[in-house]
């Protein structure tokens, strides 16, 4: 098979779909639903059905663009990635792997291959969290990770709820109709940009991700006594900032000592009440962000940082509550397909490297029905979620290749 990959074009797509944004460029925010990302899903659409693809999308908005294999019912080999941004975000993020995914078929379609197993493009909705406060809202309801009844009690920032939002947005069947049938994808590949700096540290430009790591998140409330900074004596105080700072650091102490450098702990956000300069803080609110790409010693990190919350509270004559917000599992990724990737890398000579994914993406729901990876192209700097995120036109086709002969390799 002799792949051209129309570099070209494919930069100046992802160009393109940069200028549909809520911000002036090159500033990219494209929130879930909002007429922004309507318009950049109709921009999409029109591409892929350039490419002859038939595009459906399901009632939560998840998009799938089929190339029909000759074996129409046998299941279909997936790629994509999303195309909503945070605010103030860059152009590549997602993008590369619908965009990229899109121009791996039409080189594919080039070549003159025919796929036995049908290969479909996803574009899937609201991969981030800033609307409804949870991401990958489309996988989870695909893969039945998230019930239709969580979904449907949603509501957004603004005080819309999912239903009023995704039904003003033309996207109104029943939220039971996403989840797909058992067995509907043979497997599932995502091209991404890396979102860290490692490839490029390391001068490599494919990294084949064989595990995703998974967030688990908490909201910590700490209770001890307010007062006046002058009146109350330093034995007499419940402070409970100096708790909090106590907790904030067992729970790096937890993460750091869990016997893997995977496991990260952070605590992103500390609300301290009543925040006055001669109060006692009185009340605080801690969040807990904690992943690895091992589920037992995730929950291991979090138990000693249970056990810590409940010395400290002794100690400091505090209640500390810990309340458990999410908790996803991670995945391991399908190594039939690691195994294609690395093939058609070897093929090329291009260098590559397993890695494990820190951020998580669509990939760790897809894996929860379909054997799934991800394959990481660099990002400079490790800039993501920022403006002056980019990834050079080489490294995005040297991307786009080996998604394409993976996806030939998997629906052939
Ligand atoms: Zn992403």
């Amino acid at each position: 098979m002799n792949l051209d990959v129309d570099r070209d074009r494919l930069v100046a797509e992802i160009e393109e779909l940069a200028l549909i944004s809520e911000a002036e460029p090159p500033v990219v925010t494209r929130i879930v639903f909002t007429a922004v990302d309507r318009k950049a899903r109709a921009w999409v659409i029109a591409r892929c059905e350039k490419a002859g693809l038939a595009v459906r999308q399901d009632p939560i908005g998840n998009m799938f663009a089929r190339w029909t294999g000759s074996d129409a019912s046998s299941p279909a080999v997936g790629t994509g990635s999303h195309i909503d941004a945070i605010p103030n975000a860059g152009k590549y993020d997602g993008v590369v792997g619908v965009l990229g995914g899109l121009e791996a078929i039409r080189s594919l379609q080039r070549s003159g291959f025919h796929p036995k197993h049908s290969i479909e493009l996803l574009v899937f909705t609201s991969e981030e969290p800033t609307r409804f406060g949870i991401g990958c809202l489309g996988s989870r309801l695909l893969s039945g990770t998230m019930a239709p009844d969580a979904a449907r009690s949603l509501v957004g920032k603004e005080g819309t709820s999912l239903e009023e939002v995704r039904g003003d947005a033309g996207f109104k069947g029943p939220l039971e109709e996403v989840k797909l049938p058992p067995g509907y994808y043979k497997a599932f590949v995502e091209l991404h940009i890396e979102q860290g700096p490692l490839l490029e540290r390391q001068k490599i430009p494919l990294g084949i991700v064989t595990s995703i790591a998974a967030p688990a998140s908490m909201r910590i409330s700490i209770e001890g006594a307010g007062g006046h900074a002058g009146g109350v004596l330093m034995p007499d105080r419940k402070d409970a900032l100096c708790a909090g700072a106590e907790l904030i650091l067992a729970i790096e102490i937890a993460a750091r000592t869990s016997g893997a450098v995977d496991t990260v702990a952070t605590v992103g956000i500390c609300d301290v009440f009543p925040g006055a300069v001669n109060s006692i803080p009185s009340r605080v609110h801690l969040t807990v962000d904690i992943r690895d790409t091992n589920l037992e010693r995730r929950a291991a990190a979090m138990r000693a940082i249970e056990a810590a919350g409940k010395t400290i509270a002794m100690k400091r004559q505090v209640s500390i509550r810990e309340e458990l917000v999410n908790a996803d599992v991670p995945a391991e990724c399908a190594p039939a397909i690691a195994e294609a990737l690395s093939q058609s890398c070897m093929k090329h000579q291009f260098a590559y490297v397993p890695m494990v994914s820190r951020a998580y993406h669509d990939s760790l729901f897809m894996a929860r029905v379909a054997p799934a990876a991800m394959l990481f192209i660099p990002c400079r700097n490790g800039y993501s979620h920022r403006p002056d995120e980019y990834a050079s036109p080489e490294d995005i086709a040297r991307g786009v290749v080996v998604l394409a002969e993976t996806l030939a390799a998997l629906a052939a």
